[in-house]
């Protein structure tokens, strides 16, 4: 990519696998994700025991958190 030039950066709608939506900032038309911060335990401090077992660390990983 050239400096100087951006890409096609625009507010797009998120689609999560809970059913909530949101927007954010990105090149695509639309986003689909399974987990966002308002399902996700380690946002809403809510373990579920479904959750436990590896998620939490992949998406911490996905994240660099
Ligand atoms: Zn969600």
């Amino acid at each position: 990519m050239k400096e100087g030039i951006h890409p096609n950066y625009k507010e797009v709608e998120v689609h999560c696998a809970c059913g909530n939506s949101f927007k954010t900032g990105s090149t695509n038309d639309e986003i689909r994700v399974e987990i966002c911060s308002e399902c996700h335990p380690f946002y809403t401090g809510k373990q579920k025991s479904m959750e436990k077992g590896g998620r939490v660390e992949k998406f911490k990983k996905k994240f660099n958190m």
